[in-house]
């Protein structure tokens, strides 16, 4: 007998097979260069936006099917005028975390733009990724670390769930790692809310001789949109000197979602059945 999709997907979610997420690169350009990005996204990056009206489709297809969780990440999504709203359908729909850099978010933007996500299931997640200015700048940019911990404070005083995510080719060093956890904690963001997480060696972390080699296995099995198709990871669809990877492409169509998902499932059985191989 024929198992229903919604059924096969909840049995993947619930023995952890696949993540109960589901992700959207919404776009691949970024205000800022920074030098272990996965997708190589700067200002100069073509946008490569997912429309509105897919997305919006997509999100439909997800709640039907079982996905419990929206993420949003690019590129920097606030590149994009309509994210605030667009974040805000999300919300409604099941809970999103976005994905962002946290240097756009001027008293003005937040105030007008994102007040709106307060009463929503609605986090976002910023980018620290050291207590030291110099540091976390020598990776993001000069004024990231200044501007990213201003823009905490803002969205806190609006009431506007803020986390924290960190990137380090050092997560071995106990130091470093507590002045940061000190840090943030002072900024109101303790415990789950600050995720930490090691440089993965793909896109423009390759280039620069940074971060470690990962497999499918060793990345998170969560489920992908991207315009260029569904990928197996938010990790997957990378650009290193500006040509996509497409290793880890489970479909080239993202809708109906239902194709993407059914890929997904299969691409995971084929990663289990390679890792007990090499076992
Ligand atoms: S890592 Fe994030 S903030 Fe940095 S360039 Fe890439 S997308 Fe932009």
């Amino acid at each position: 007998m024929l198992v229903p999709l919604t059924e096969r997907l909840a049995i993947a979610i619930a023995n952890d097979a696949i993540g109960e997420r589901l992700w959207f690169y919404t776009n691949y350009h970024c205000n800022l260069s920074c030098t272990y990005c996965l997708t190589s996204s700067s200002p100069k990056a073509k946008k490569r936006e997912l429309n509105v009206a897919t997305i919006r489709a997509i999100a439909q297809d997800a709640v039907r099917l079982g996905f419990r969780a929206f993420g949003v990440t690019g590129g920097e999504p606030f590149m994009r005028r309509d994210m605030p709203e667009l974040v805000a359908e999300l919300g409604r729909y099941l809970p999103t975390v976005v994905l962002t850099n946290g240097t756009l978010f001027t008293e003005r933007f937040v105030s007008e733009r994102l007040t709106q996500l307060a009463s929503l299931p609605v986090a976002l997640q910023l980018s620290i990724d050291s207590a030291y200015p110099d540091e976390h700048d020598r990776f993001r940019g000069p004024g990231s670390h200044d501007a990213v911990l201003s823009a905490l404070v803002r969205l806190h005083a609006h009431g506007i769930r803020a986390r924290v995510g960190t990137t380090r080719d050092d997560e071995e060093d106990v130091a470093a790692a507590a002045s940061l956890r000190q840090l943030v904690a002072r900024y109101g963001v303790t415990g789950n809310d600050h995720v930490v997480r090691p440089i993965v060696a793909r896109g423009a972390a390759v280039v620069a001789k940074l971060g470690i080699p990962a497999g499918p296995e060793d990345v998170p099995a969560e489920l992908t949109i991207t315009i260029d198709g569904a990928f197996w990871s938010p990790a997957s669809p990378t650009v290193r000197s500006g040509r996509l990877d497409t290793r880890e492409r489970v479909s080239r169509i993202i809708t109906p979602l239902d194709v993407a998902v059914d890929a997904m499932l299969r691409y995971g059985n084929e990663v289990t059945e390679r890792t007990k191989r090499v076992a």
